[in-house]
Formats: C-alpha cells, structure tokens, sequence
C-alpha cells in the first residue's frame, strides 16, 4: 500500500499526540495527517502509562494542560473525573494519560470541518525522499506512506544496561530487569529480597515506591556515579525570583556562582530554579558548544536533581525508606555484573577512589535512564542519518534543528519539510522534554507548517 500525506507524524507519545491536537485544530478540511507509532497507548508513551497513584506528574496541574492557549484544560479535566485536585496539586501519571487521550478523542468527536487523520500502528524503519517533494517511510508492517511535511516525535528510547552481565546463569539473567517499566516484574519480586538500583534519578523513585506498593519490604541499594538523589518540591511553594538573562555571565561557572549568590538571599533555593525555568532556553542558546558540553560534563547532575523535583509528598514517603536505612545509597562506577552465591554481584569502583565495593542482590533493575536523545537507540534515526535527512547534534543531544525546530541538513535536496519536537530538539533547545515546553513547540511547530502552507 503507498499513501501521500500532507503531514505526518511519527511517534505515538505525548509530542506526537500535541502535534497531532494542534493539526487538528488548525489544518483545513481538505487535509491529511497520518500519525505512525508503535506504542499500544497512543499519547500515553512511558510516562502516562502507569496505574500507581504514587507515580506522579512532577509539574503542577496547572501547568499540564495539553493545549498552552487553555491552561485550566486539565485542571477542568481532573474536576470533570472526580478528582478533588487544584492547579497547585500533583496529579498521577496515569489520570494525565487518560486525559491526554480525551482531549485527542474530543478533538476526533468533531467531524465537521476537521481534517482526516489516519492513525497507524507500526514502526517507522526507514525513510527515503522521492522525486514528488515527500519523505517516504517504511513501516514495519510492509507499507510505506510518503508526506509533504513530516514531524519527528520519537522521545529518547529506553536505555541499556551499562555494561555486559558476563557468566550469569539463565536463572539469575531472568533478575535483570532492563525495562522496568513492564511493572509486572514486582509481582515476582519477595518481600524480603535485597534489591540493587541503577541509577538515582526519578524513576528510581518511582521503582522504589512501586515496590513498596507491592509488599516488598528488603533493603535497596542505590548505585549511581554520584549517589545524588532528586529533592522536592515545597509543601507551600515560594514566589520565583525573576531572573535576567542577560545579566547572566556566559560560562557555567559564572552562572552557578551568580545563582548560588541569589539562593543566599531568598528563603527557599527553589525560588531561584523557578525564577530560571522560563528563560532556560534563552540561557541554553546563549552558551558557546564548549560551555555547553562543560555543563553536560560536570552541572548535570545537580542541574537534574534541584531542577526536576518530585511531589512533595512523593518525597517525604521516599526520605523516610532513606532515613530508616531502607534504602542506601552507592556513589561510584560501575564495572562489572556477575554472580556469587547464586546471587548477582555488581561490583563497582567507589568515586573517587580506587576502592572495588560489590553489592549483592537478587533484583538488579535498570533506571539509569536517557539522559539525552542521541540517535544510536533508533535504526530509524541512524538510517535518515547515513542519508544525510538529518544531522546528529554534536552533543548527542538528538538532531541539529533551528529556532523553529525544522531538521538543518544541509545535504537534504527533497523540499519536503521536516520539523521535530521533543527531547530530540535538546540541543537547540535544552529544556525540551517536559509537557509546559513541549505543548509550546508542538503548537509553535502547527503554526509554522500552517502558515507555508
Ligand atoms: C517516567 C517519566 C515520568 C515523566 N514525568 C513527567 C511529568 O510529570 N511532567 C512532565 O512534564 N514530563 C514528564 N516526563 C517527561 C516526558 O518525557 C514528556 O512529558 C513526554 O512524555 C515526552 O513525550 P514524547 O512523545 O516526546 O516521548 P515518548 O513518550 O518517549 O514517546 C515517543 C514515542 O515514539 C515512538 N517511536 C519511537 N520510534 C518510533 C518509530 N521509528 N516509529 C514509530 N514510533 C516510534 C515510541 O514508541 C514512543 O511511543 C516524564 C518522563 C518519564 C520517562
């Protein structure tokens, strides 16, 4: 089957399905959109997909409508469902996937004057440009279909283990739980198993409090390269300090210098980071490549934690398990994973030193998560690379886009436009992968290839 589209989007997450919201409201009639994903849960992607209360959104309600030109859109929602929330509430993950869904289908409902879009479930594995001006994709089910105008909105993909489980016996492999987000893997875990997490970031803490919902009550060993942890948002959170951007000096340096100084003079840190959060992208493109790859090197880890905070209530449940002893954190490299005693042994250099420590454990879940949307996770992307559709950011901070998010490649001769959103934009954009950016880019995006025509 070969189809030509006027736009289509690739990717069934929540950037796929803003753009898609977006098309829908803008595009004439007479237009047609295909949206190709391979995600059972169209919009839910990893993030919404969950069903335990405790996984929750790490933004405000206020802050998470699907629409940015109605911001109580999923505030009404919740109200509408029952849920006694405020816009200053942090509502689960699971209730924001199901709206994300409604607001589609409400979009859908109305057929008069909407334009057709074709939702197909397959992958995307290759794309090629013809000589009519489209971008043809390949799709895993055989067919291909050909756009005038295509968005890329594929996420960052799932990380892979860190290093090789060498000489583990089939028994033991079947404890490695790479993807933890198949949740089913809890129901096979004891209660007093010892369990060993990669990686501290937020879906640690979503692990942990999975297992906790699940009756485990063993110890938990956190192992990261610096053992740091995500902090909380402020019961009552402070007024944010505005911030000039161009009052900012131009390297990292002087920048954490300045902020630390303006933390000093308010009475919650927090002020400061959400006194920073608008004008972040600003900041981010001022920043020469070299600064920004200091910033990669050595402020990510403290960027991410006071940065990307949990609920506060999601955090006083977390530091009481790390108070308690529950759970122990390891600060170091990881060099090998192997098994002793029929358990599996992580063994890694303690930061540093030169120290070799090993954890034992009969769980070892994956949450190292991706940082940064590189190209190397999908063959879709390492394809359109090799043909020079797309150019890998030098930071591997996904593909080279402009300040309208249309892909830059220089050796592209197709007209066929090409935009992207989301994290593979992260290096244009930096702050790029939660919903109150995304939902601006994916409009922004809509307006731009409407208004080329
Ligand atoms: C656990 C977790 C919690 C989060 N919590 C929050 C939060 O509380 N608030 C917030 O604002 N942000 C949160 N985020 C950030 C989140 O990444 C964004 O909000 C948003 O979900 C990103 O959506 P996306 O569509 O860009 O990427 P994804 O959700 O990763 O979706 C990408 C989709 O593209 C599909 N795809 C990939 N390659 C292909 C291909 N070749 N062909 C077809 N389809 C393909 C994938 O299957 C996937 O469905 C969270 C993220 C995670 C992982």
């Amino acid at each position: 089957m070969h189809l030509t589209y006027d736009v289509i989007v690739v990717g069934s997450g929540f950037s796929a399905i803003a753009v898609t919201c977006n098309l829908i409201e803008q595009l004439p009639a007479s237009a047609k959109v295909a949206v190709v994903g391979d995600d059972p849960g169209f919009g839910r992607g990893t993030a919404y997909r969950t069903e335990l209360y405790l996984h929750r959104l790490n933004v405000p309600a206020g802050r998470m409508s699907l629409l940015p030109h109605q911001p109580d859109d999923f505030v009404d929602w919740l109200k509408s469902h029952g849920r006694r929330l405020q816009a200053g509430d942090f509502a689960s993950r699971g209730d924001y996937g199901l709206y994300v869904r409604d607001t589609l289908a409400r979009l859908l409902r109305k057929r008069e004057g909407r334009c057709r879009v074709d939702f197909i479930k397959a992958k995307a594995a290759g794309c090629v440009e013809r000589y009519n001006s489209t971008l043809a994709f390949h799709l895993g089910n055989g067919d291909e279909i050909a756009g005038k105008t295509v968005v890329l909105c594929l996420g960052v993909g799932n990380a892979t283990l860190p290093v090789a489980p060498d000489g583990i016996p089939a028994s033991l492999r079947s404890r490695i739980i790479e993807n933890p987000w198949r949740l089913s893997w809890l129901r096979r875990v004891a209660p007093s198993d010892a369990v060993c997490i990669l990686g501290s970031g937020l879906t640690m803490i979503d692990q942990v409090l999975a297992l906790r919902a699940h009756g485990h009550a063993g110890k938990i060993e956190v192992l990261s390269r610096r053992g740091l942890a995500p902090l909380g948002h402020a019961w009552k959170p402070p007024a944010p300090l505005p911030i000039d951007v161009e009052r900012l000096p131009n390297t990292i340096s002087g920048i954490l210098k300045t902020l630390r100084a303006k933390s000093r003079t308010v009475a919650d840190w927090r002020a400061v980071m959400d006194g920073l959060r608008p004008a972040t992208q600003a900041l981010w493109q001022r920043l020469s490549g070299e600064e920004r790859a200091r910033f990669l090197r050595h402020a990510l880890p403290w960027w991410n934690i006071h940065r990307h905070r949990v609920a506060p209530d999601v955090f006083d449940r977390f530091e009481k398990l790390v108070l308690d002893g529950t759970v122990r954190f390891h600060a170091g490299f990881l060099k090998s994973l192997g098994a002793e005693e029929g358990r599996l042994a992580a063994s890694y250099r303690v930061r540093a030193t030169r120290e070799i420590a090993e954890i034992r454990a009969d769980w070892l879940v994956n949450c190292t998560g991706m940082e940064r949307a590189g190209i190397s996770h999908s063959p879709l992307l390492k394809e359109m690379s090799r043909f020079e559709l797309i150019v890998p950011d030098p930071l591997g901070l996904g593909i080279q886009v402009d300040a309208a998010s249309e892909v830059i490649a220089p050796s592209r001769i197709s007209p066929a436009r090409l935009f992207a959103v989301g994290a593979l934009t992260a290096g244009q954009f930096w702050e790029i992968t939660a919903v109150p950016d995304i939902r601006v880019q994916a409009k922004a995006v809509v307006e731009e290839i409407v208004s080329r025509g």
